[in-house]
């Protein structure tokens, strides 16, 4: 099925964006979801997981202690490294399984880090880039998780750049002093487009 990632940095609007074309009875298969299922109480990455890096990792709902993860992949990019090769493809592969089941014209996979993990690329039809300037995202991640401006900066720091995510992106949506109003105009001409495409 003809497939569209959606990315963008953290804040830019890729839930809002999202939102709108799931009104539009669009499937969302959202990777960050995948992700907090597969290490959730008994998710697939937990048995891996403890065998991996431990017990001590392993909260007592038998879900990941992502607090103590964290603090090591913070400071371990070797950590971090094992870590993703137990999940990623087991959430490469649960979002192949989501896949399979969509109905309708179009899937659109929610892929936060599409630019920074190599091979997402590859695996749709086309990238939609939500984009707005660093302030915005600093000002939008303060407000929605009452994060600080340092908090927010350090998780910019470990994404892909502005400029690397226009690269790859086959479409853009603007998202920087926008109404939903006006979002809502963009995505009803993209959601023209994929329909058209996935039907070519
Ligand atoms: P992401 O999913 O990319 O992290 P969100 O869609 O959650 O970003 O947006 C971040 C925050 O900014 C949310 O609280 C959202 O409601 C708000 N937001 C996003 N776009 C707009 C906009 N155009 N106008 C007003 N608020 C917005």
């Amino acid at each position: 099925m003809f497939a569209v990632g959606l990315t963008g940095g953290i804040g830019s609007g890729k839930s809002t964006v999202g939102d709108l074309f799931a009104k539009r009875g669009v499937t969302l298969v959202d990777t960050d979801v995948i992700a907090h299922r597969v290490t959730a109480p008994n998710g697939l990455a937990m048995p891996a997981i403890a065998a991996e890096f431990g017990a001590s990792f392993v909260a007592e709902d038998g879900s990941l202690d992502r607090a103590r993860m964290r603090a090591l992949v913070f400071s371990d990019e070797n950590a971090r490294k094992r870590l993703e090769a137990i999940t990623h493809p087991l959430i490469r592969a649960e979002t192949e399984r989501q896949r399979q089941h969509v109905t309708g014209p179009y899937v659109i996979v929610v892929v936060p880090l599409l630019v920074e993990s190599g091979s997402w690329k590859t695996r749709v039809n086309r990238v939609l880039a939500v984009d707005c300037s660093v302030e915005t995202q600093i000002d939008r991640v303060m407000r929605r998780n009452a994060f600080t401006r340092e908090q927010v900066l350090a998780i910019i720091a470990r994404q892909a750049t502005r400029d690397a995510r226009l690269a790859a992106a086959d479409d853009v949506i603007v998202n920087d002093g926008r109404s939903l109003e006006q979002l809502d105009v963009d995505v009803d001409q993209l959601h023209r487009s994929y329909v058209s495409l996935a039907g070519a």
